[in-house]
């Protein structure tokens, strides 16, 4: 009955862009943990070796911001990937309408996103699919980023960020820098932002947002796969946008939103801004808001 000798299987936690999900028990620690499991399916041999050396790769990124993966295995034809349990995530915060969130608030779940990236490009790995549910938060309120380059191995639907929507082949840590500033609008706002049912209409809704780019400010941009010219619209100012937002708030936002990806703000650079210097510190991990 157990898994590998190791893991006590308990209920289903969800279903997953991979697979399922379960809850476990690891017998060899007495550890909680969730384990998912990852359809191989018919692909070739090879590619399953492939995705295993990966795999044991991203059991080296331990960082205090990024979920630990406990263990990797082959079983049945699924590839099984043991991760610490997590009791919730961010996109419950966001959508629980009893939860306030202070600016403090907001400031401490912006930071320990943006310490998990950082940690993860200088170690030149990407996440590429990050959103509000890979964001999950411990029992001491520590937020702690999934998921963490399964994208590149298993592939990914994501395309939040523009170069991205207009087919870049070889894209950087800009494209996490982008959606973790689609987060960080989504917790001032507290709904979905720049969410478009196509990559068509994605890309309609920047450009709203922040108007469309000109070449001058992002002069790669005509060279790009899928670059097509779209009809000149002026965007809104970010103020009207964000209208309880502080200045500070507002100028590290603009800086993650850089069109250009070689202008727009690092992880790194991004901590080291104003807005976490300055003002009210962000609040303590086990001092923030979160579902019952
Ligand atoms: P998605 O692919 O949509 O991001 P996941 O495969 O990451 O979804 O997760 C599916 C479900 O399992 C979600 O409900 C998520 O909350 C839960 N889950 C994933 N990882 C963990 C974890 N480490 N601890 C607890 N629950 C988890």
């Amino acid at each position: 009955k157990k898994v590998a000798d190791r893991y006590l299987k308990r209920e289903v936690l969800g279903e997953g862009t991979y697979g399922v999900v379960y809850k476990a028990i690891d017998t060899k620690t007495g550890q909680t943990v969730a384990i998912k499991k990852i359809r191989l399916g018919k692909q070739k041999e090879g590619v399953n070796f492939t995705a295993l050396r990966e795999i044991k790769l991203l059991k080296e990124l331990k960082d205090p911001n990024i979920i630990e993966l406990i263990d990797a295995f082959p079983h049945k034809g699924n590839l099984h990937l043991v991760f610490e349990f997590m009791e919730t995530d961010l996109e419950a915060v966001i959508r629980d309408r009893n939860i306030v969130l202070s600016p403090t608030d907001i400031k401490s779940y912006l930071q320990m996103t943006l310490k998990g990236l950082a940690f993860c490009h200088k170690k030149w790995v990407l996440h590429r699919d990050m959103k509000p549910n890979n964001l999950l938060i411990g029992p001491r309120g520590q937020l702690k980023l999934a998921d963490f380059g399964l994208a590149r191995i298993f592939g990914s639907p994501d395309r939040r960020a523009p170069e991205l929507l207009f087919g870049a082949k070889q894209y950087g840590p800009g494209v996490d820098v982008w959606a973790a500033a689609c987060i960080f609008a989504e917790l001032l706002l507290r709904r979905p932002f720049l969410q478009g049912s196509s990559d068509i209409d994605q890309l309609g809704k920047i450009f709203a947002a922040f108007g469309t780019p000109k070449p001058s400010q992002w002069p790669d941009m005509i060279y790009l796969p899928d670059y097509v010219e779209y009809q000149f619209v002026p965007g809104q100012p970010l103020r009207t946008l964000f209208p309880m937002a502080s200045d500070d708030a507002l100028d590290l936002l603009s800086k993650m939103f850089a069109y250009d990806p070689k202008a727009r703000i690092s992880a790194q650079q991004a901590l080291e801004h104003r807005y976490f210097s300055s003002g009210p510190p962000p609040t303590e991990p086990a001092l923030l808001p979160r579902p019952p």
